[in-house]
């Protein structure tokens, strides 16, 4: 059997190595490393695939987050709503920005921020939501932008972990995640689901306006060559990292039915097994599985986390401190919020191996593994 990775990024690379390889070549020939034509081009193939009318690439999703705030004009002081159970640069980039983050609850069941805490953390500074489509699934965005329409905020879809997937809405309406908020803003890290062999991000928007002051966020505050109208960053994707990615979007798709099937393998390995609540797939959420993640009940998480690793194989717990609990928040009041659905959650969540190169002799050794553990302890 092959050794079982997280995300196994060399298999996958085997599969695309003539295409990789030239599209890389191409590039450097070329010398166009900043700003080259494999930049301009997946910018249009990637804004055609969300079906959104601008792609401004940036260097990574963190700054991606950072430019959204930057270009809607957040002021020091503002709220933003967003789930403190996440990733931690979802809520750093905006006490980077001196904004104040206030922390909601998600779903217990789907891990994705719940409508109704967001509903009673608004307060007359509140400016955004930031809704995360956590482990690759929708957020349930009708009822967020519902709430923001209510409340005249803006809202910023966190999409790096869910590219590709998509909300249905009640009236069967189907939309890409990222294209539904003010701004969407994704992560080309190399595990994400759509990764480049290096650091990469991009934001969308469907807002001519807003887009021109995106780009010019991310490059310096510059309208015209020289002249800097506000103040930005420098924010680039690399030509080198779009020709990986303009490979890569092309199997996206093929790279997620591998990711559910993968998920289908395990959901039916464990369904009905007492100790063990499988990942739900909300109804309105084409869930693309960037993480396989478990709920136990009545076992040592831990424990089952070093019996895998004995077993070579790895597992990972997304998010053992919420954001709340973070030291880095301490300032913002942390320490102070009763957030017991997500205390809940990082006491009890588990992810297992999950990637597009996953097989059958693997999936039952993992499963065998984790099953061997629960049955007995
Ligand atoms: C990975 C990730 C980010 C940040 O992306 P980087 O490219 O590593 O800066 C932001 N939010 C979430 C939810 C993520 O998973």
């Amino acid at each position: 059997m092959r050794a079982i990775q997280m995300v196994d990024l060399k298999q996958q690379y085997a599969k695309i190595k003539n295409e990789v390889d030239a599209a890389v070549h191409e590039v450097i020939d070329s010398a166009a490393f900043i700003n080259g034509k494999a930049v301009t081009d997946f910018s249009t193939s990637l804004s055609k695939y969300l079906g959104i009318k601008h792609v401004i690439p940036c260097a990574n999703g963190t700054d991606a987050l950072q430019i959204s705030m930057m270009a809607l004009g957040l002021q020091p002081g503002d709220e933003v709503i967003t789930p403190s159970f996440t990733y931690v640069a979802t809520t750093e980039v905006v006490a980077l920005l001196r904004l104040k983050p206030v922390f909601v609850e998600v779903d217990q069941e789907t891990f994705c921020i719940d409508p109704a805490a967001i509903e009673k953390a608004i307060t007359p500074k509140t400016k955004a939501i930031v809704p995360v489509h956590l482990y690759g699934q929708a957020a349930p965005m009708e009822e967020i932008m519902q709430i923001a329409k209510k409340h005249n905020l803006f809202v910023i879809e966190d999409n790096a972990q869910a590219i590709g997937s998509s909300y249905t809405y009640k009236d069967g309406t189907v939309k890409k995640t990222g294209t539904i908020g003010t701004i969407g803003t994704t992560s080309f890290f190399p595990s994400k689901n759509l990764g480049c062999y290096g650091d990469g991000g991009a934001i969308f928007t469907n807002d001519d306006a807003l887009a021109g002051l995106l780009k010019m966020v991310a490059n310096h505050g510059q309208s015209k060559r020289y002249y800097h109208d506000v103040v930005g960053c420098n924010s680039r994707l690399d030509s080198m990292q779009a020709a990986v990615l303009n490979v890569k979007l092309k199997k996206l798709d093929e790279y997620i039915s591998a990711r559910r099937s993968a998920a289908d393998y395990y959901d039916n390995t464990f369904a009905g097994h007492p100790k063990i609540t499988t990942p739900k797939r909300a109804s309105y959420s084409h869930h693309v599985f960037h993480q396989y993640t478990l709920i136990l009940e009545g076992v040592d998480r831990d424990k089952l986390n070093e019996y895998l690793a004995s077993k070579n194989i790895p597992s990972m717990i997304y998010y053992p401190v919420p954001a709340h609990k973070q030291k880095m928040f301490a300032e913002f009041g942390g320490g102070s919020y009763q957030l017991s659905v997500t205390d809940w959650l990082t006491e009890r969540v588990i992810s297992l191996p999950m990637h597009t190169e996953l097989d059958e002799e693997q999936l039952k050794y993992i499963t065998s593994s984790v099953l061997e553990f629960v049955n007995n302890n």
